[in-house]
């Protein structure tokens, strides 16, 4: 029982990857260089002798002794991630390259924290795996988009060229307690934008179309995938295939919440895809995995985490 190394280890779900780990007995490195991650995310963990935090940049190589890793290091949000999309694109693939290296020298495990992104505005509904995607190699999504698919390709040549054991899980849309306030992403703008009495911002009309998976189903998933055999890399897509416009979120939300808050209509942003769902039958077929959380229960428990931040 090594330790385990997880990057990105203080942002959403990084933090929640941790108490996983932990909670299984793990003893657990958390290596961040808090672009995005919040110190909040893990505070109830620094008195653990199991947890070692280290700030530290992927884009730098870094030499430790671990026994698995999780490569979760990216700004996620679509207004993070393009805020200095040069230090974006690095991340994903100088990152991937730096801990595809180490888990070649130790000879350990690594998962990718890859993303619905690779198939970027998709031409066929849900995707599936096999879907090579539709993605707008220079537009404002591309550092992401483009650096995760470049990020795959390293981990599969890793794979074939230096027999690096990989596994690469597409995540969808998740959302859940310790998402930052001001992370921009829907789920977290509109609770807290209804919490505050201030506008709901909707983006476009509000149809385009996501699937919203709860945190707790993702990190189960996320561990099932990393608990099957070696010879099984993915791409795995994890998500919930329950679909919903925005202009439904943003309905639940203000009921849930009770706000008398309005809607108000901005632009769409530039390649923002119209319609983004998982078909996870790999995933359930491979080792049973599904989402148990709905939507409403899911919305409920975030916002009550965003009303306790909020008030605190
Ligand atoms: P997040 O922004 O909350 O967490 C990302 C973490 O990575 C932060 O703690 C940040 O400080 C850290 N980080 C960023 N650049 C780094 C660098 N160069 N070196 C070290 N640390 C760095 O985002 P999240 O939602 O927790 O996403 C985690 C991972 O999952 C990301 O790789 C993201 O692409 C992937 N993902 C998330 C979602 C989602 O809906 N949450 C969907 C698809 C993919
Ligand atoms: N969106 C919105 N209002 C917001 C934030 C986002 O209408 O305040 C829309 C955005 O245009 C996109 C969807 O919500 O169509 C999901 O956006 P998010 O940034 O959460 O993730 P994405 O799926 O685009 O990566």
């Amino acid at each position: 029982m090594r330790e385990i190394l997880v990057t990105g280890g203080s942002g959403f779900l990084g933090s929640h990857l941790c108490d996983a780990l932990l909670n299984r007995g793990h003893s657990v490195l958390c290596v961040d260089n808090f672009y995005t991650g919040q110190r909040s995310n893990i505070k109830h963990l620094l008195g653990n002798v199991d947890f070692e935090l280290m700030r530290h940049d992927v884009v730098f190589p870094l030499y430790v002794e671990v026994g698995r890793i999780f490569n979760l290091a990216c700004p996620a949000s679509p207004i993070h991630y393009q805020q200095d999309p040069v230090q974006t694109t690095k991340t994903s693939v100088i990152g991937a390259i730096n801990l595809l290296g180490l888990a070649k020298r130790l000879g350990v495990p690594i998962l990718q924290a890859s993303t619905s992104e690779v198939y970027g505005d998709p031409q066929i509904h849900p995707q599936h795996e096999a879907y090579w995607g539709s993605v707008n190699p220079i537009g404002p999504r591309s550092c992401y988009d483009e650096g995760k698919r470049c990020a795959e390709t390293l981990f599969f040549e890793y794979h074939r060229q230096n027999n690096v054991d990989i596994k690469v899980m597409r995540i969808f849309n998740t959302y859940g307690p310790r998402m930052n306030p001001n992370d921009g992403r829907v789920v977290s703008n509109f609770i807290v934008q209804a919490l505050q009495g201030k506008p709901i911002t909707i983006y476009g009309t509000g149809k385009q179309i996501r699937s919203f998976c709860y945190v707790d189903d993702l990190i189960a998933g996320m561990l099932a995938f990393s608990d099957s055999p070696p010879d099984f890399t993915g791409p795995v897509n994890f998500g919930n295939p329950f679909e919903c416009s925005m202009l439904e979120l943003a309905e639940r939300i203000l009921k849930l919440v009770d706000s008398k808050s309005k809607l108000e209509f901005r632009d769409l942003p530039q390649d923002d895809p119209v319609q983004r769902c998982p078909d996870i039958s790999l995933a359930k077929s491979s080792f049973g995995w599904q989402p148990k959380v709905d939507l409403e229960d899911g919305l409920k428990e975030t916002v009550a985490w965003f009303r306790h931040v909020i008030e605190a």
